[in-house]
């Protein structure tokens, strides 16, 4: 029945990159954002800063949790907008 593939546009990319970084997507979802990853330079972008800061928060900072605004500042400075992708 589901052969087509199924299509996210970057807004429900981007609100599917948490679970995607902390593996808690089915592999048909994973593998669907990945698939969207792949062709839209702008989602990777936040993927790859999204996943590097996941991992540096866990790293650095075990007990604490990022200092409020960190993660947007980045973000803004990078030229990308957090989840409003196309708007
Ligand atoms: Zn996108």
């Amino acid at each position: 029945m589901t052969s087509e593939p199924m299509q996210v546009d970057c807004k429900e990319a981007a609100k599917r990159l948490n679970e995607l970084i902390d593996g808690e997507l089915t592999p048909e979802v994973e593998e669907t954002i990945e698939h969207h990853l792949k062709d839209c330079a702008r989602c990777m972008a936040v993927f790859e800063f999204e996943e590097a800061f996941c991992r540096f928060v866990k790293i650095k900072a075990k007990r604490q949790t990022a200092p409020e605004g960190l993660k947007e500042r980045i973000l803004k400075e990078l030229g990308l907008s957090g989840n409003s992708c196309n708007e």
